[in-house]
């Protein structure tokens, strides 16, 4: 349906496949994870992949594609988990991975070009004392700029807060998509304008991240005989910011069970706490353990633990990739748990499915404030189902996003007003960037569907002067 030939023609020498495998590889994510997304992503195909090397290479795809009005669907490692990067409206797929490499680094930050791989700029900046403030759990395969424009935080959030926090991403480099592409740098609040909005409005061509000082971590896996006291002590030692540490995911029993990796770590019957902590706060922390009623079941330096994967591998969006090796069914949301009622929303929310169904959660700061983020993992039966949990959830005060869709909008993580809609339209003036993601137009948003009732997650207004 687009005319893929004349857009070749107009390539030059920039890298392209439409090999069948190829694109059909590229045209997937990490979607699979959640079943409904299976259903209605599946088949949704490219028409070609593009793998750029330069900035100028990039410009030429971009104008050819305006040309001939074809979508573009900006990729980086694919590891998204909604869909982000499906080429819903087929069209070109542009692989940013061979756009890499350490800019520089110095005076606390990084600078990368967009399709560096996160492992990769963390083992630059290491060299001079220093890594990356947050990484996604995927930081072996996922780029910088898929971070940015996928992601919402991970590793650090629990000291840092979440990539949406000022000062998390410092500046980047976009190209518009236009006849004429422009390029822009963007500092300060404007960042936030293509933080978690799925490429659908400009193309990161270089990102800008904080750096924090490379402290020797040790992955720290704690059991306790019950939940609570496992939340009580995760939620106290994100609050102890003196502390330093970098995950604090909190996994009720059986999910160790079900994790072939983990098994046999914690007792049965015990939540396990996992956490990496800087090793000159372990004396601190293990007194922490103790004043909670736990104790450290494994304690090893990162990356040297008696499992295959570093510790991080197991939280966030990892921990439900590891049950579903135990069970592909297994599903679960993404609930806020709310910094003004933290522990009561928890412990209702807990309470509820006690001995059904377990608790997982990440607790980390947002907005200068501590909040947990997760659910249950439950085992897929009906749309009705995730339903009523969400329904549930937010009965108890806890936003919801809906992690079973692949719009901004549904997603709910990121707050859009009239300056997204204006720069969506100055930078994708055709709205050919990642369509149906990030759309402005009425009938488009209504066709993208709310799957899931889902009301978002919820964000403080910033004061102002
Ligand atoms: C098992 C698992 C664990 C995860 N853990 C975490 C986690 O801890 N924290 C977290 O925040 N996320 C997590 N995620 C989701 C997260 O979005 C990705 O892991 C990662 O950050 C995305 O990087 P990527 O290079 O793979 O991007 P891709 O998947 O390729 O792309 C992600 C989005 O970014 C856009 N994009 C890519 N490159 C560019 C560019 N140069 N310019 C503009 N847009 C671009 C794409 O169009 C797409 O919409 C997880 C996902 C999985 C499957």
């Amino acid at each position: 349906m687009y005319p893929i030939q004349d857009f070749i023609g107009a390539l030059g020498a920039v890298a392209y496949s439409i090999d069948p495998i190829t694109v059909r590889t590229k045209s997937r994510d990490y979607y699979a994870i959640s079943p409904l997304l299976r259903n209605s992503l599946g088949g949704k195909v490219a028409d070609i992949v593009v793998m750029p090397s330069t900035v100028e290479e990039v410009a030429i795809v971009v104008r050819a594609a305006v040309k001939h009005r074809i979508p573009i669907v900006p990729r980086g490692g694919g590891t998204a988990n909604y869909g982000q990067s499906v080429p819903t409206l087929g069209g070109i797929v542009m692989e940013m991975t061979k756009l890499a490499g350490v800019v520089s680094v110095g005076g606390g930050v990084v600078r990368a070009l967009a399709g560096t791989m996160a492992s990769d700029v963390d083992a630059v900046a290491r060299k001079s004392g220093w890594e990356m403030r947050l990484h996604p759990s995927t930081r072996s395969n996922a780029t910088i700029a898929g971070f940015i424009a996928g992601g919402s935080g991970g590793m650090g959030s629990c000291q840092w807060g979440m990539l949406r926090d000022r000062g998390n991403i410092t500046g980047m480099c976009v190209m518009s998509v236009e006849e004429e592409p422009r390029i822009l740098e963007l500092r300060g609040k404007d960042v936030e304008l293509v933080h978690h909005a799925y490429g659908s409005n400009a193309i990161m061509l270089e990102v800008e991240m904080p750096l924090s000082p490379a402290w020797d971590w040790r992955e720290c896996i704690v059991a306790f005989p019950d939940f609570m006291k496992a939340a009580r002590f995760g939620v106290q030692l994100a609050r102890e910011t003196g502390v330093l540490k970098k995950i604090i995911s909190l996994q009720e029993w059986p999910i160790n069970d079900w994790m072939n990796d983990l098994r046999g770590i914690v007792p049965p019957g015990h939540t396990m706490a996992n956490t990496m902590i800087a090793s000159q706060c372990m004396e601190i922390f293990e007194a922490m353990v103790k004043e909670h009623g736990g104790h450290v079941a494994s304690s090893h330096p990162e990356g040297n633990g008696p499992y295959p994967s570093p510790l991080y591998e197991y939280s966030y969006g990892h921990a439900l990739k590891q049950v579903q090796k135990a069970n592909p069914k297994f599903t679960a949301l993404q609930g806020m748990f709310p910094a003004n009622n933290l522990l009561p929303s928890i412990e209702a929310v807990h309470r509820r499915y006690a001995g059904q169904m377990p608790l997982r959660m990440e607790i980390f700061w947002s907005q200068g404030e501590v909040v947990a983020m997760g659910s249950h993992f439950i085992l897929y039966e009906s749309e009705k189902q995730m339903s009523d949990l969400v329904d549930f959830m937010q009965g108890e005060g806890v936003s919801v996003a809906n992690n079973h869709a692949s719009g901004v909008r549904e997603v709910g993580i990121k707050v859009i007003d009239d300056r997204d809609a204006a720069f969506k339209r100055s930078m994708d003036p055709y709205n050919l960037l990642n369509p149906g993601k990030m759309d402005f137009n009425d009938e488009e948003v209504q066709k993208s569907g709310h799957v899931l009732a889902t009301q978002g997650w919820k964000f403080k207004q910033a004061a102002s002067a």
